[in-house]
């Protein structure tokens, strides 16, 4: 309902009460959502920076809404950390994947990698080693195939524990890696201290790394640091040739981005990577 009138806050009341009735709405549909598999996860290719061969896969949660269509995760991965949703969601998620990841291994893809995102909330669980335990005795992903996508906040809150969850995920064979790196507050410093495996440099220095002599900067400090570290190097959201081969030239391991492929719906994943390695 549109409010209309003289008093200004008439215009406001309905409008804040509207967004509130939204997120409630959509965190109902959330629950339904998880109950009747309206979720879907696609999956972006990650590439060989020199080879140009496919590695493995970032899975990427989507839902399919009955009313509204294909929601990406930036409409609802909030709404579902708030309400409590997120940690069935994300065990769903890292369920799907591995299970999805098995089958590709033992059939068309031998060889993938697969890389799942964790929320701060889901990292903070403490059922979080259990299920990941459960995951990889029923799949028998061998060890550095699953690798879980962090961001940087999550090790700050309180980096003891953070330490010792790493090291239990590490133990089990998992791989870790910092997301959206060098978007955070952190200090560099704690790359030595968590068990990290890879970083990926956030898409927001890649853009224009091609022009801008500060980005150049920032990525080439990055892959350096990393190398020197015995860390693998992600760019994502390569979109340009241009800057694919800077990253290349650079010595930049692995890229993501609508250059090679948008995040594709399973069967399409699995059409497109034999058929560019046929
Ligand atoms: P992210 O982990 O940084 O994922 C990369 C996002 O960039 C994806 O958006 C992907 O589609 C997009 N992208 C990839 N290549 C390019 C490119 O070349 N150009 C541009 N402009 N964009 C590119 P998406 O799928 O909408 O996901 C957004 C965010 O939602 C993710 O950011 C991640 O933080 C979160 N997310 C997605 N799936 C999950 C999930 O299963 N669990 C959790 N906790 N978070 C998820
Ligand atoms: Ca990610
Ligand atoms: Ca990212
Ligand atoms: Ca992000």
């Amino acid at each position: 309902a549109k409010a209309e009138g003289r008093n200004n806050y008439r215009f406001f009341l309905p409008s804040m009460h509207e967004r509130v009735k939204e997120r409630k709405t959509i965190e109902e549909d959330l629950r339904n959502a998880l109950e009747q598999d309206q979720l879907e996860l696609y999956y972006q290719p990650k590439i060989d920076c020199r080879t140009e061969r496919v590695v493995g896969a970032e899975a990427l949660v989507r839902w399919h809404h009955p009313d509204r269509g294909l929601i990406l995760p930036g409409e609802f991965i909030s709404v579902a950390e708030e309400c409590g949703l997120i940690n069935r969601l994300g065990a769903w998620v890292l369920d799907r994947a591995c299970r999805q990841t098995q089958i590709w291994r033992e059939t068309t893809l031998p060889g993938l990698r697969i890389a799942v995102n964790l929320s701060p909330a889901q990292f903070q669980d403490a059922e979080l080693v259990t299920s990941v335990t459960q995951i990889m005795d029923q799949t028998l992903l061998p060890d550095g195939t699953l690798e879980l996508e962090i961001t940087e906040s999550i090790l700050m809150n309180n980096p003891e524990k953070a330490v010792s969850t790493l090291n239990e995920l590490k133990g089990l064979g998992v791989r870790i890696a910092i997301d959206d790196f060098g978007t955070g507050y952190s200090s560099l410093n704690y790359l030595k201290r968590f068990p990290v495996s890879s970083i990926k440099i956030d898409r927001s220095f890649v853009n224009d790394i091609h022009v801008d002599m500060d980005d150049k900067a920032i990525v080439d400090a990055v892959i350096g640091l990393g190398h020197s570290l015995n860390l693998e190097v992600v760019a994502e959201g390569v979109e340009e040739i241009e800057q694919h081969e800077y990253l290349r030239d650079k010595g930049c391991d692995f890229i993501q981005g609508f250059l090679f492929a948008k995040p594709l719906p399973a069967d399409v994943f699995e059409k497109w990577v034999t058929e560019r390695h046929a």
